[in-house]
């Protein structure tokens, strides 16, 4: 169970951080995702079909990027062609350029259900040299 308020969390999601440690980030790249955290070794994902979780945020996206974009250019004057070639750039650029946003928020989604496994603490054995 997480053990973070939801201010870190939010934070962590919105700057791409591991959910669990706030220190390894999620992605290597804009588009491409680390199996698991750099700096704790959580695995993000475990089940393939969590990236449809995230496409469902990545659809959010597009309608709210539409839908505001279609009411701004309602206040305009341009015609009609136009206005649907600039919502038809819109909502996949919307899409592509939030994507580590919504695959971060989506792993912290995953985190809160409990879908991550925390890292197992090992015991060390201190002072003692084996025979
Ligand atoms: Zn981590």
């Amino acid at each position: 169970m997480a053990r973070e308020s939801a201010s870190v969390l939010i934070r962590r999601a919105l700057n791409c951080q591991c959910p669990v440690c706030g220190r390894g980030a999620i992605f290597r790249t804009h588009f491409k995702m680390n199996r698991e955290c750099p700096r704790c070794h959580v695995v993000f994902w475990k089940d393939p079909g969590e990236s449809l979780g995230a496409m469902y945020l990545d659809f959010a996206v597009a309608a709210a990027a539409f839908l505001v974009c279609w009411g701004l250019l309602a206040l305009t004057r341009i015609p009609d062609t136009p206005q649907i070639l600039i919502l038809c750039t819109i909502a996949p650029a919307a899409v592509l350029l939030c994507y580590p946003m919504t695959r971060s928020a989506w792993t912290v989604l995953v985190y809160l259900s409990g879908g991550i496994d925390l890292p197992q603490l090992r015991a060390v054995r201190g002072g003692k040299k084996n025979p």
